[in-house]
């Protein structure tokens, strides 16, 4: 009984010091707030103002496309074939480039009659930044040999892609699309006589069709496109590193070849003798 009315004493004590500060002007909400035992929200801060936003730069948004238009900008603006390896060197919108070793562009006569195109590099074609020098490349060499076509001489050869992917994988469809501009414009400026588009690869991405190779293989296709003053002739023929690994394949590779060498014949193209 004792301890409650000393505690009531206390109160009443409490209480008149706080009415005691409040007449003397003191905020008392918050003193009233504890001692009423009502928890108090701790103050919301408040807003810290935002500093001005800088003016935001007027810069077109990056898109996809990007890269392809610009390696369409750096092709059409190439008037030689060494102008246009020159730009492939400079491109920087396949993202193969950056684990490449080298740019495989082309190897052979500039002013050659018949252009081939292949894949993308390997190995060899990385470490020597020439297209078709490895394995495969050697094989190419001894059919063409067998035509009459050499590359020092009358054969130009480039490949669809121009930098070794990682580990030998397939080219995704990113890198094929950001490399083409290239390789039409390469055609623009070779103006073959004939085309030879070796493997799956080439002839999908430069005729954009997709029939399966051994459907496009040996027959005469006509390849056009805007920019072109002329249809070229195509022939889609067996890759040789298919051939490494399907050695029984070699006698397609050679109706082809036979098919090739006929039509050199009738469009009149100088051939190297076989020694
Ligand atoms: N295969 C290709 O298609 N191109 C090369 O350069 C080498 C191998």
């Amino acid at each position: 009984m004792a301890a409650m009315e000393g505690s009531l004493a206390t109160s009443e004590a409490a209480r008149a010091l706080l009415a005691f500060w409040r007449a003397a002007g003191v905020d008392m909400d918050e003193a009233e707030a504890v001692y009423a035992g009502t928890a108090i929200r701790p103050a919301t801060p408040a807003p810290t103002p935002l500093a001005r936003p800088a003016p935001r730069l007027k810069r077109a948004a990056p898109t996809a496309d990007a890269p392809v238009e610009n390696a369409r900008a750096l092709a059409a603006a190439a008037k030689t074939i060494p102008e246009l390896r020159a730009a492939v060197e400079k491109f920087d919108g396949c993202a193969l480039k950056a684990t490449a070793r080298n740019t495989a562009f082309s190897d052979g006569a500039l002013d050659a009659p018949v252009l081939l195109l292949g894949e993308a590099p390997g190995k060899d074609e990385d470490e020597q930044g020439k297209p078709f020098v490895g394995r495969s490349g050697q094989l190419l060499d001894r059919m063409l040999a067998q035509i009459g076509l050499d590359r020092r001489t009358n054969i130009l050869i480039s490949n669809t892609i121009y930098w070794r992917p990682p580990g030998n994988r397939d080219p995704t469809q990113g890198e094929i699309v950001a490399c083409l501009p290239f390789v039409e414009r390469l055609v623009e400026l070779a103006q073959p006589k004939l085309l030879l588009l070796t493997g799956k690869a080439a002839a999908h991405t430069v005729l954009k069709r997709e029939d399966g190779v051994m459907k496009l293989r040996g027959r005469r296709l006509l390849y056009n496109r805007e920019g072109l003053p002329a249809p070229v002739n195509a022939l889609v023929m067996l890759h040789p590193a298919y051939l490494l690994r399907q050695p029984q394949q070699k006698r397609l590779a050679w109706a082809d070849l036979l098919t090739a060498e006929a039509w050199l014949d009738e469009l009149g193209i100088e051939r190297v003798s076989r020694s």
